[in-house]
């Protein structure tokens, strides 16, 4: 089911595969949202770490 999504590299909204791989909100090109060739997990943590670290500065400073 996941498989079919793709988001939108224009306007970040995500829609359905389909043969012109367009938008249907904006007519941008829809890519894969998760890339195989990073770890989904790997990412999100990435991320995370990142969000933890602009958090405690806000907090701290
Ligand atoms: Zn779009």
């Amino acid at each position: 089911m996941t498989k079919y999504l793709q988001k939108c590299e224009n306007c970040n909204k995500y829609g359905l595969l389909n043969p012109e791989s367009k938008c249907r909100y904006c007519g941008g090109k829809l890519i894969n949202p998760r890339p195989p060739k990073y770890s989904p997990i790997d990412k999100y943590g990435k991320y995370r770490m990142e969000y933890f670290k602009e958090d405690f500065e806000k907090k701290f400073k």
